[in-house]
């Protein structure tokens, strides 16, 4: 991105999308032989792979919750997914996306079915290109319905912001780095009607009004994704084969 370079020229962005568009979107389901349930998924230039195992008993015994299910959520990064080489392993940044993840699930997932179990969930970013946390969501979501883990309804999200004083929908690596504000928001979604917020996280400075109309075209945006992660879902019960 060049210096003074505007991010809205006559109602189109940089990568040619209007403010309310989404970047393409690529689901599969079920494309790991090991795991219990897994996705494949790509939101513009982000490439996601989510494996779920579980619910299975959780080892060692003092980790176990006698009443429900403990969710443990694995958001990780690959050292090839940014533009120079990240350092492998566990940081400030990927703990703290792991918990805000996990907490996003929380109360969408039956947990009190599986006493004494544990649900892993296992992120892995090939490829980052902006929305990496969100796009995890909407992967493990699936993932989580593969496996056959019983929930209320679907995960879905989705990062709003504000460039050039517009708020806009599913920011991009360069909207994300020089904008104004990121704000990704995750929502339960039960047969196709948004009943809540589980994730909430904003940096940068917006209005009162501007949230408002950020959440708004959130929830457009999740409602668009939550039809793609039905429709794989659909596919994969159907039985077609993961072949391009
Ligand atoms: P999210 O990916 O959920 O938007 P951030 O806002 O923290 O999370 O990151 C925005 C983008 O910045 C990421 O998608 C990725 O492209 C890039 N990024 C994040 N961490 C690193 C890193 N350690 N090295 C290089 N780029 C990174």
């Amino acid at each position: 991105m060049e210096e003074n370079q505007k991010f809205i020229v006559n109602g189109k962005r940089i990568d040619g999308r209007k403010i309310d568009e989404l970047r393409p979107i690529k689901i599969e389901a079920g494309v790991l032989k090991r795991s219990d349930g897994s996705c494949y998924l790509e939101m513009g230039n982000n490439k996601i792979i989510a494996a779920v195992y579980g619910p299975r008993a959780l080892h060692p015994r003092h980790l176990q919750d006698p009443n429900k299910a403990v969710i443990r959520y694995r958001y990780n990064m690959a050292p090839f997914s940014v533009e120079e080489r990240k350092r492998p392993g566990p940081d400030r940044r990927s703990v703290e996306i792991s918990k805000v993840s996990r907490e996003a699930f929380e109360p969408v997932v039956i947990k009190e079915l599986f006493p004494r179990s544990s649900i892993d969930i296992f992120i892995e970013v090939l490829q980052a290109d902006a929305g990496t946390r969100v796009a995890g969501l909407n992967a493990a979501s699936v993932a989580l319905a593969d496996a056959g883990v019983p929930m209320k309804g679907m995960v879905t999200a989705v990062a709003v912001g504000k460039v050039d004083d517009h708020i806009v929908l599913d920011l991009f690596k360069d909207e994300d780095n020089y904008g104004q504000a990121d704000i990704p928001i995750a929502m339960f979604i039960r047969d196709g009607k948004i009943e809540g917020i589980t994730l909430l996280q904003m940096d940068g400075q917006i209005t009162k009004d501007e949230l408002k109309e950020a959440i708004k075209l959130a929830k457009k945006g999740c409602l668009e994704i939550y039809r793609l992660q039905k429709e794989a879902l659909f596919k994969r019960c159907r039985g077609e084969d993961f072949v391009e």
